[in-house]
């Protein structure tokens, strides 16, 4: 992995989505049509939101690489992206920008169907020079080959690559071989690991040098070859948790750019996620630097909650009661 103190950029590449979203009384049944409210539409996208994450927590520029159409949720991403600070690399696609269709229910179940449009035309060739990139931050909204060719790219001109397994997919190899921190929810890690084993030795059947997994309110747990980490969340009243994964993603690889260790890392990213869950939508509920430095004053993510984690994650009860660190 290349040194996080080298003072590069944080380059973004992957998916950017119009968010179409009603709220109704619940998510209507095969051939059942439900009245619900007012439609809104939300820029998001898990690359985009990951990049405006990244650009939000400071420490490092923050560029993406992205496909959009020629229509007006082109005109409403690329705004969103540019005030949050993002640097734009756009391809112009003959399809229509990406979009996703959300319903939201009254018991907070959610129904999406993402139409990538724009984003599957993201392709090889399209990836800019990488001279001044510190870390390549991927997800699976756009082909599968386009990212296993961006991360060897990446890998073999000594850029940092993380890469979120979202939404869950098998992931080739090649690409896994080319990357250097995996970050997965819990079902994404059932897709790539199984789910016979512990969370810790799935994490560590990956073959990454770190390997992270998000469990929601719960917090997270890493692995690297020094060992294990858990990071309770932080306690906070939830109301949305659309983005709280992306908002992760991109708080862990400023922090990262910034020079920051492991653990403080994902001390950090579990602040701005758990944040991102307090008020609703993508994009705009994706905090700033102020705002998570605020919550990491705090003690909102109790060392009390750390051995429940650690049991858990599956960690020998030893480590449990050794550990007084996280
Ligand atoms: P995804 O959104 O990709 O499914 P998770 O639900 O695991 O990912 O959430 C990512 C991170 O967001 C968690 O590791 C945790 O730090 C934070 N988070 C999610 N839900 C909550 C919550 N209810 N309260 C506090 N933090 C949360």
């Amino acid at each position: 992995m290349v040194d996080p103190r080298s003072g590069g950029q944080v380059l973004v590449a992957g998916s950017a989505n119009a968010d179409m979203v009603v709220r109704a009384a619940r998510i209507p049944a095969p051939g059942e049509t439900v009245l619900g409210g007012d439609l809104t539409v939300n820029p998001g996208g898990k690359g985009a939101n990951q990049a405006v994450a990244a650009a939000r927590a400071g420490g490092a520029r923050t560029a993406m690489l992205l496909a959009l159409g020629q229509d007006p949720a082109a005109d409403l991403l690329q705004r969103s992206l540019t005030e949050a600070g993002v640097t734009l690399h756009v391809v112009r696609s003959t399809r229509p920008t990406g979009a996703a269709l959300i319903t939201v229910s009254d018991t907070a179940e959610n129904a999406i169907t993402v139409a990538p449009g724009a984003n599957a035309t993201l392709a090889r060739e399209h990836l800019p020079e990488l001279a001044k990139v510190e870390w390549l931050v991927m997800q699976l909204e756009t082909p599968i080959e386009t990212v296993t060719a961006y991360a060897q790219a990446a890998q073999a001109a000594g850029v940092g690559v993380m890469l979120n397994v979202a939404p869950a997919r098998a992931v080739p190899d090649a690409l896994l071989a080319a990357t250097d921190v995996l970050v997965a929810n819990e079902e994404e890690l059932a897709i790539i690991a199984g789910s016979e084993l512990s969370i810790v030795d799935r994490l560590a059947s990956l073959d990454v040098p770190i390997a992270i997994v998000t469990l929601g309110a719960r917090g997270c747990c890493a692995w690297h070859s020094a060992g294990m980490i858990v990071q309770p969340a932080f306690r906070v009243e939830a109301v949305d948790t659309t983005a709280a994964g992306d908002t992760f993603c991109g708080a862990l690889v400023a922090a990262f750019a910034r020079g920051d260790a492991l653990p403080l890392a994902l001390r950090t990213a579990s602040a701005a996620a758990a944040l991102a869950t307090t008020r609703p939508g993508a994009q705009v509920s994706i905090p700033t630097r102020a705002e998570v430095d605020a919550l990491l004053a705090t003690d909102g993510d109790s060392a009390g909650d750390v051995a429940e984690l650690a049991r858990f994650c599956g960690l020998p009860i030893a480590w449990i009661e050794q550990t007084g660190e996280r």
